[in-house]
């Protein structure tokens, strides 16, 4: 691999030699620290060590290699310069921190480091220079216990020990009692530690000190954790991670110091308001790691004093700032900054996690501030994260007993049994039961536990806490800091205003009000707001695609007509058979000995599904309706146990044992490869035909009350363009006779799903007797990749995590293998019949990324379930704007 020019970029008050759009190469937090630092906004100065030294460093055995280190001292000289400090200068320190700063934000995965620079001899620079000798002893015990931590990898609590036991020995209520004797006390003690338990002395050199750092910031792209998060997000495993070396500056340097996070408007509405938190004399990691309660930015009523009142003119300074960050990116900020003895210091900004109902009203007001157009806005949503919208919320009628009060830091409602590890969770989610995960405050360790759980429960911490920010980003419901709770992890127990909830017992919460209560509480379906609908007549605006939704009941066109449906793509008829007065009658039908038997049976199905027609079409109002005929694999619907053969014999009126015969002849080793289909009116022509009649009876009814309808009748699992002609006739037939009986004519048209590979490329016969196709993505996934669509789970998890497959294929189209074949059928088809209405009805239909693929083959629809429906919509349009920008 050659190597690359320059490895290293510094940043600061009089040099920038990155900038924002430099993301791949310096990180988010580098990229960002750069375009602060050319915008003139105070930024302590520093450097960034490119992402590609992160896979040389892998790649040389885990070592920086020696030109880089060359770069580094260069670029810490210029830190030097600018500060008029010198890195382990004993009179006057510059102390760095080092951080990591992948190019996507990925919270609490990797590891800082703060204070390094500090031995014997600085810090008693520092303390001369700060005149704060209790300042510098505790900068240096907390550079001790991260640096042994995440450097020298030592259990953290071997020295949170030596401190908890001074402090009792002492009588202390908090660490801010320490004097400068016991933090001393404290530097020898955990050195002492080190040695024993390492073996090792700890490093008082400073660039020892550096340079070990660095290898552990880039050591820690590769934890356990950070692969986890990694795959949850879909983030390349070769993108790495940057490190980022800068001045320190002390928002604990006592009185008029402080550090604080906040973001540009509101994360969990979207409100315009300047939102945030701080803590006086504090450091950055006191904040996000919620071991304090922090205050408010901007002044509240409740009395607690904020930034605002408590230093109205950094206030004021970081209000500028916030306003021209947001203007300059055009995109709501999460800000970190430092106040140090009064002066403003901006540690980071980047784009704000936020909820989606904030994202669609963000989105919405920064159209009509006129800092994002259209497109923009549209392109900024992630069309999945609507589905947040659209999951159900508290009764406010139901009863509720109220146990406290937390902070709302994710909206949602959730419902589950108390638990108190992640382990817990997950193994509750795997036995299909609802976890709320309790937890004092969470750490990273906790991710897949959050994942597992229903929502989260935390008695630390602020918004801005691990919790809630990770909370927030995985659209999960969560109270953060719920400060009355007493958790007790040993005895499984959480003690709240004189409960004592026990583990397995269940509470509810209200991430979007901060409220925990006893017990389950009824949730009702959302309401999901204003700038929702705003955002989706948007998107109609600019997609190509339609959306229609799978919808087998007049209730389910009824919701899905609600989401903007366009019509009923999908409609299983044999769905309409699984209610209890109707099972028995296809049963019936199924297992006829004769064709007066069968017909029999059709005839007592025939007004079931004539009346369930007229309320689809009447719900759809005009809108097209595809009726799927009969397609069930016959073993979902018949009984398989002696006594359930025994019972339907007793209801049928027939002979046990002959039914069971019947049953047992039926029997199929493969029934999805099996009599399914159009292969059941191959055979029995007189099921199809009965399904015709009920639908042309329906249109008939409905055009009585004035609603047009042209229903579009599908035939499915077809592989020869001769099975299409033959069933097509008998349609035509039976439609017809209706029309005659009737003495009325109206339109329909006959169209066939395109779910086998033989279909697929035989598409363009196929089309000769078809007025649309459908693609039933899930059955041509099953028979493309010879994988069983009932039985894949169980393996399909070993083929996607070890990269043999990228993702699900049931779930995100097979581009390469099914998509070829989805390609090649509209093609063809469209190549004997130029104008073939062409669809997809498959799960893909609702799935972002197969959505945009249907785009660029030229779809005319995507049909999907009901709730899925807005997010198709928004995919679509994301479809469409992104064919236009690259073309561009
Ligand atoms: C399909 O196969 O994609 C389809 C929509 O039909 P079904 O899921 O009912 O087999
Ligand atoms: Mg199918």
């Amino acid at each position: 691999m050659k190597a690359p020019e320059k490895f290293v970029f510094s940043f600061g008050s009089k040099i920038s030699e990155g900038n924002a759009t430099m993301k791949s190469l310096l990180g988010g937090k580098g990229a960002n620290l750069a375009e602060m630092s050319s915008l003139g906004i105070p930024v302590p100065p520093g450097f960034t060590i490119s992402t590609e030294i992160c896979n040389l460093f892998f790649e040389h055995g885990e070592k920086v290699p020696e030109n880089v280190k060359a770069e580094i001292l260069k670029a810490l000289a210029k830190v030097e310069s600018e500060l008029g400090r010198g890195f382990a200068d004993i009179a006057n320190p510059l102390l760095v921190s080092v951080r990591s700063g992948a190019r996507v934000s990925m919270p609490g995965m990797m590891d800082t480091i703060l204070n390094l620079g500090l031995n014997d001899q600085t810090v008693e620079g520092l303390a001369k220079k700060s005149q704060n000798p209790r300042f510098a002893w505790d900068s240096y015990r907390r550079f001790i216990q991260m640096f042994s931590n995440v450097v020298l990898e030592m259990n953290p609590s071997l020295l949170e020990v030596v401190l908890e036991d001074l402090k009792e020995e002492k009588k202390y209520k908090s660490d801010a009692e320490f004097t400068v004797e016991d933090l001393k006390y404290l530097v020898q003690e955990f050195k002492k530690q080190v040695l024993d338990q390492r073996g090792i002395k700890f490093p008082s050199d400073p660039h020892e000190q550096l340079w070990s750092a660095i290898n552990a910031v880039f050591k820690s792209w590769n934890t356990g954790r950070a692969i986890t998060y990694r795959k949850l997000h879909d983030i390349p495993e070769s993108w790495g991670t940057a490190v980022n070396i800068q001045a320190m500056v002390f928002g604990n340097m006592g009185e008029g110091s402080a550090t604080g996070v906040a973001f540009t408007r509101d994360p969990s509405t979207g409100e315009r308001k300047f939102f945030g938190e701080f803590l006086p004399n504090a450091q950055g990691e006191d904040v996000v790691a919620g071991i304090r309660t922090p205050q408010p930015i901007s002044k509240v009523k409740t009395g607690e004093e904020s930034l605002e009142e408590y230093m109205p003119e950094s206030y004021q300074q970081l209000v500028d700032i916030y306003k021209k960050l947001e203007k300059h990116y055009r995109e709501m900020q999460d800000i970190e900054f430092t106040i140090e003895r009064g002066k403003l210091w901006m540690l980071q900004t980047r784009t704000g996690k936020r909820t989606a109902f904030a994202a669609l009203r963000i989105a919405c007001e920064m159209i009509e501030e006129g800092l994002i157009n259209e497109k923009e806005a549209l392109l900024r949503i992630a069309p999945t994260s609507l589905e947040q919208l659209l999951h159900p919320t508290l009764d406010s009628k139901a009863k509720k007993t109220l146990l406290t009060k937390g902070l709302p830091a994710s909206p949602g409602a959730a419902v589950g049994e108390v638990v108190f590890t992640s382990e817990e969770a997950e193994l509750l989610k795997a036995n299909s039961k609802k976890a709320i995960l309790v937890r004092i405050e969470t750490s990273p360790e906790d991710i897949s536990g959050m994942v597992a759980a229903q929502g989260i429960l935390t008695t630390r911490g602020g918004m801005t806490s691990h919790a809630a920010v990770v909370a927030r980003g995985m659209g999960k419901c969560c109270v953060a800091g719920a400060g009355e709770c007493y958790v007790d992890y040993n005895k499984e127990e959480l003690r709240v205003n004189g409960y004592l909830i026990k583990k397995g017992e269940i509470i509810t919460l209200d991430g979007s009000t901060g409220e925990v209560f006893l017990g389950e509480v009824k949730t009702v379906e959302p309401t999901p707001g204003i700038h929702f609908e705003k955002m989706m007549k948007l998107a109609d605006k600019y997609r190509k695609l339609n959306v229609r939704a799978n919808a087998d009941t007049p209730l389910d066109a009824k919701i899905a007509r609600n989401f903007g449906a366009e019509g009923i793509g999908l409609c299983r008829t044999e769905h309409m058979f699984f209610g209890p007065d109707r099972i028995d009658v296809v049963r019936e039908m199924i297992l006829a000995e004769d064709r007066e038997d069968r017909i029999k049976a059709l005839d007592k199905l025939l007004p079931m599904q004539r009346s369930d027609f007229v309320g689809i079409f009447s719900e759809m109002e005009g809108k097209p309706v595809t009726i799927r005929f009969l397609d069930p694999p016959l073993h979902e619907f018949l009984p398989h146990s002696e006594e359930e053969i025994a019972a339907l014999a007793t209801r049928l009126g027939k002979d046990n044992s002959k039914l069971g015969a019947r049953i047992e002849a039926l029997k199929e080793f493969n029934p999805m490869l099996g009599h399914r289909g159009c292969r059941l009116a191959i055979t029995y022509p007189e099921i199809y035909m009965m399904q015709a009649r009920a639908i042309a009876e329906a249109v008939v009814l409905v055009m009585k009350k004035n609603i047009k309808v042209i229903p579009e009748i599908m035939i499915p699992l077809v592989a020869t363009h001769k099975e299409l002609q033959i069933l097509r006739a008998q349609v035509e037939s039976e439609v017809q006779s209706v029309q005659k009986e009737q003495n009325t004519k109206f339109d329909y048209l006959v169209g066939t799903m395109i779910e086998l590979p033989r279909a697929a490329v035989t598409a363009g016969e196929i089309a000769e007797s078809a007025d649309f196709f459908s693609f039933g993505t899930n059955d041509l996934t099953q028979t493309t990749l010879g994988l069983s669509r009932d039985d894949a789970g169980r393996f399909l998890g070993s083929y996607v995590n070890g990269g043999i497959l990228p993702t699900d294929p049931f779930v995100s189209i097979d581009v390469e293998g099914v998509g070829v074949l989805v390609k090649m059928g509209v093609d063809l088809g469209r190549r004997s019949k130029p104008n073939l209405k062409v669809g997809v009805c498959g799960e893909h239909g609702g799935d972002p990324a197969s959505i945009d693929f249907f785009h660029k083959v030229g779809l005319n629809y995507v049909s999907c379930s009901p709730f899925r429906v807005p997010v198709a919509r928004l995919a679509a349009a994301q479809a469409a704007l992104r064919e236009v920008a690259a073309q561009k």
